[in-house]
């Protein structure tokens, strides 16, 4: 009970684990997939601001180099005049003019302040191509404003820097751009906090944090990068469809499987436990089969046969039997057919001392003398010969040659006769199994079917019936179901047969009531045997 318990407890177990993992292992996928996603869409965020970056910078560049393709003398009206149209045409440029000497000489928005000494300080950066960059640069003007200023041999634009981070976004990613020699700020847009993209800047994005993913880019062409930051989505808030596709999938899958496995196990756990509970309980049936020696119509002996009935239905013994070889069962079922036989048969056996009974055996019961010693403490004090009992082995059984010749060479010399059982379905010769010295053939139904008709199938029979002749072992044909096979059979010189012409496997009172029928008729009882 206890094993039939933590056997079902492993079952549950196993189902459940067969639902649950696929289930947390798709949600593992989705959640790689989204992270994969949304890294993958902040990295061409990225690019995009630093398209902007290279953009506004060099509008910044252009701007410089129209100021100075045609001027008149710098400050002068025609100058101021270039410089105010230069401001008109390009978008981001917010002011242009001159400068020298560390001050501002004039633009269209200072006007001309060479006498007035407004102090430029010195730039922050310089690049290899002569442009000098101040950052943040307060307007003299203003306190509040302040620009980005390039300059170059005197001339100076001043760009707005919400413009390098002004990136279409709805999503209104926080962008800074970095100037990638100095490692500094350049840009930042609104929300962003300085420290915070700096360093993840320097850690180019990877940065542990379980509400942000950043990326960066860098330019190709100036020392110029950009670090972005998004919000880190939710699985189950920001992917609902895709979290349902794979979870649905997950859960699909794993019940499926889950079904499908236990179902299958616990039908073979039930079954296995049941035909334990059943021989437990000695609730297997035994049906004997007459065997008829052919010449004489006479019914010499009988076939033990196990039936098994489960609620109402006949289970084939081809199962349950296969079960009870593949889980250890099948001694104990070999022991309770014997059993029960002999309960039911002794008086029979005592009163016929030539009838006899044959009982099947499976490998593992010819592997040792173990079912012999049975047998031969169950005969004692019975008054049943031992060559009333016979033993019935498949081709299969003397696979493990060296234990079970051993076996049945006792059984023999204990005096029970050894028949080869459904003979011509394995691949023995019967030379070969004739060094186990068998006492007799039985010849299978599927040869015997043959018997009599076209089929290319019937050469085998008779060559079977030869070589049987031939090695002097007697033979008995099993499945006989038609009269011509009788006279087949007796013609080849085959002694015995067994089949639903003679009688169907019966019970022990039915069988007793069939055999006085036939002892009272003196006469063949069912089939008329010229
Ligand atoms: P088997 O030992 O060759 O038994 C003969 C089988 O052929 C029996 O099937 C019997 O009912 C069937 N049979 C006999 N005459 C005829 C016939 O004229 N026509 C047809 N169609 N069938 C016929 P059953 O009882 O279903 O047994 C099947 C097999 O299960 C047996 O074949 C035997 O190998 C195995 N078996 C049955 N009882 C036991 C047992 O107690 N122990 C072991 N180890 N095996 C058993
Ligand atoms: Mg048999
Ligand atoms: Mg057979």
């Amino acid at each position: 009970m206890i094993k039939r318990m933590s056997l079902i407890s492993a079952y549950i177990a196993l189902g459940c684990a067969a639902t649950v993992l696929p289930v947390l292992f798709s949600i593992y996928i989705a959640n790689e997939d989204v992270t994969r996603r949304e890294q993958r869409d902040l990295r061409q965020y990225a690019e995009k601001a630093v398209m902007r970056t290279e953009l506004v910078t060099y509008q910044g560049f252009a701007a410089i180099a129209d100021l100075q393709a045609e001027h008149g003398a710098p400050c002068s009206p025609e100058y101021l005049g270039r410089a105010a149209h230069v401001i008109f045409n390009y978008r981001y440029v917010r002011d242009a003019g001159a400068y020298g000497d560390g001050r501002y000489l004039c633009s269209p928005l200072f006007g001309d302040v060479r006498a007035q000494d407004v102090a430029l300080p010195p730039p922050r950066w310089r690049s290899n191509d002569g442009y000098l960059v101040w950052f943040q640069q307060k307007n003299p003007l203003s306190d509040v404003r302040e620009d980005i200023q390039i300059g170059r041999n005197g001339e100076y634009v001043s760009i707005d820097p919400q413009s390098y981070v002004d990136v279409m976004d709805p999503a209104g990613r926080p962008i800074a751009t970095i100037n990638t020699d100095l490692n500094s700020i350049v840009a930042l847009s609104t929300g962003a906090d300085p420290d915070e993209m700096l360093h993840a800047w320097k850690r180019a994005g990877r940065v542990d944090s379980d509400e942000w993913n950043y990326a960066v880019a860098r330019s190709t062409t100036r020392a110029l990068g950009v670090v972005v930051k998004g919000r880190r989505t939710s699985l189950l808030r920001d992917w609902p469809g895709l979290l349902a596709m794979w979870l649905s999938m997950g859960v699909a899958l794993g019940a499926g499987f889950g079904w499908f496995a236990f179902k299958r196990i616990s039908r073979q756990v039930s079954f296995q436990a049941t035909l334990e509970w059943v021989i437990a309980r000695k609730a297997i049936d035994v049906v004997y089969q007459p065997i008829v020696r052919l010449a004489s119509n006479e019914c010499v002996g009988v076939e033990a046969l196990a039936r098994l009935n489960l609620n109402g239905r006949d289970i084939s013994p081809d199962i349950f039997i296969a079960v009870a070889e593949q889980t250890g069962l099948i001694q104990p079922l070999t022991d309770l057919v014997l059993e029960k036989t002999l309960d039911e048969l002794t008086e029979l056996l005592c009163s016929r001392p030539s009838f006899y009974v044959s009982v099947n055996v499976s490998s593992e019961d010819l592997r040792t003398p173990r079912f012999l010693k049975i047998i031969t403490a169950k005969l004692a004090r019975t008054g049943i010969r031992p060559a009333q009992i016979r033993i019935e082995a498949t081709e299969r059984s003397f696979l493990n040659a060296d234990a079970t010749r051993q076996t049945i060479a006792a059984f023999r010399s204990a005096g029970h006769p050894v028949y080869i059982d459904d003979f011509g379905t394995g691949y023995s010769s019967l030379a070969y199994l004739q060094t186990f010295m068998i006492d007799v053939l039985k010849i299978d139904k599927s040869f015997v079917d043959t018997i009599a008709q076209q089929a290319a199938s019937s050469i085998v029979a008779p060559h079977i019936i030869d070589m049987a002749h031939e090695l002097g072992v007697e033979i008995v044909a099993e499945g006989i179901e038609r009269n011509e096979q009788v006279e087949y059979l007796l013609r080849r010189g085959v002694q015995y047969g067994q089949g639903w012409l003679f009688a169907k496997a019966m019970r022990r009172e039915e069988l007793v009531a069939w055999l006085e029928a036939r002892r009272a008729s003196h006469a063949p009882a069912q089939p008329a045997i010229q």
